[in-house]
């Protein structure tokens, strides 16, 4: 749809389509990536704290309360750390703020779909790099020759949907192999066993690394994601932020996030939970005659040599399990299916094999 009131640019852009968020409950929701666990009791106290006091007053602006617990945790200083209202947010202002340069960013053929659209957003060119045969993102692809030039490089690791990681080395080359632009590490899965690069930030004046409190910590509902890099990177995505909204993050938001990393012991136990359950759904799938990427992320990417994968959804549907199906080149034989509790992984092998069954 499209009509005269529309600014030119708003009838080409193509939104991003997240997950289906069902109306109706008794789904085993395995679809968009969400914590199976419910966030720390602590972070549930802070918030209904926070909900009794204050909430005629604006929040802090700079939300330093949770930018200092936030560099604590990672031994940084606070003006090391950005805040948004999800790492979508921060993704989106730092786009703005470091890709807008009159020549093409580069990001893999296969990762997370927002960074087309923020490129669709705010007119930068996306050139996209196509991944190896077996899905694997391979650094020397990044490299240019000298005059070409590239507005910066964005990559997911673990990438999504795939769920393989990179090792730092490999990250190290890229911020070697384009220093005078920015390289954005999203590490949206880093907590469910990748290595992250935020121990690079003081080394590499070009390097961002974004993080979200919606995966690992529970609080997919609650909105926070962060940006981690050198003070002068931080500064323009400040600028970008306070050309936007002054207030990205509310009372409830700041106080939770500042519970959620004052207990580390429920993060790390709850990570561990969905990294034990990932090892037994990998092998319950290959038994079923799927082949599994190997992943660090709180998903898996599996195809059925057998079975065409759309199909395979909308059966699990109908015996009432979400899984996403992406309707893109090179990965349409694939189901990308979240890691859930124990249970939930049952119920979701249980519903395959009567499905495969079926279909003999
Ligand atoms: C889930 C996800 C995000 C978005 O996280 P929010 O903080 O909930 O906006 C960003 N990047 C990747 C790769 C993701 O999978």
């Amino acid at each position: 749809m499209t009509s005269n009131f529309y600014s030119p640019v708003v009838g080409r852009l193509t939104p991003y389509v997240p997950g289906e968020q069902p109306k109706i409950s008794n789904l085993v929701k395995l679809n968009t990536n969400e914590n199976p666990y419910p966030p720390s009791p602590r972070v549930i106290a802070a918030i209904t704290q926070a909900a009794q006091q204050g909430l005629q007053l604006y929040p802090d602006p700079e939300s330093t309360a949770l930018r200092q617990a936030i560099a604590a945790q990672h031994g940084l200083a606070e003006q090391h750390v950005f805040l948004g209202n999800g790492s979508d947010e921060v993704l989106a202002h730092a786009f703005f703020a470091f890709f807008q340069q009159g020549c093409p960013l580069l990001l893999p053929d296969i990762s997370y779909s927002f960074y087309k659209v923020y490129c669709g957003l705010y007119g930068i060119e996306a050139q996209l790099v196509p991944l190896a045969d077996d899905l694997r993102l391979q650094v020397a692809d990044y490299a240019r020759a000298d005059g070409q030039r590239v507005a910066g490089v964005v990559i997911a690791n673990p990438n999504a949907p795939t769920g393989i990681g990179l090792p730092l080395a490999d990250i190290e080359q890229l911020l070697q192999l384009h220093p005078h632009r920015v390289v954005l590490v999203d590490e949206a899965y880093v907590d469910f066993g990748g290595q992250s690069a935020l121990t690079l930030i003081a080394r590499y004046p070009n390097l961002l690394v974004v993080h979200t409190l919606s995966k690992s910590r529970s609080l997919a509902g609650l909105r926070i994601g962060y940006a981690c890099g050198q003070a002068h990177l931080i500064d323009a995505l400040e600028r970008v932020k306070n050309s936007f909204n002054s207030y990205p993050l509310d009372r409830l938001a700041i106080a939770g996030g500042v519970a959620a990393f004052e207990d580390q012991a429920y993060f790390a136990q709850t990570c561990q939970a969905v990294m034990n359950s990932r090892e037994g759904l990998i092998l319950a799938l290959e038994d079923l005659g799927f082949a599994v990427l190997p992943s660090q992320a709180n998903f898996v990417f599996a195809r059925h040599p057998a079975h065409d994968a759309a199909g395979l959804a909308t059966d699990l549907r109908a015996r009432g399990v979400l899984v996403r199906h992406f309707k893109q080149a090179r990965i349409d034989q694939y189901l990308r299916i979240s890691v859930g509790t124990p249970a939930q992984c049952d119920q979701l092998i249980q519903a395959l094999a009567d499905v495969l069954q079926l279909r003999g």
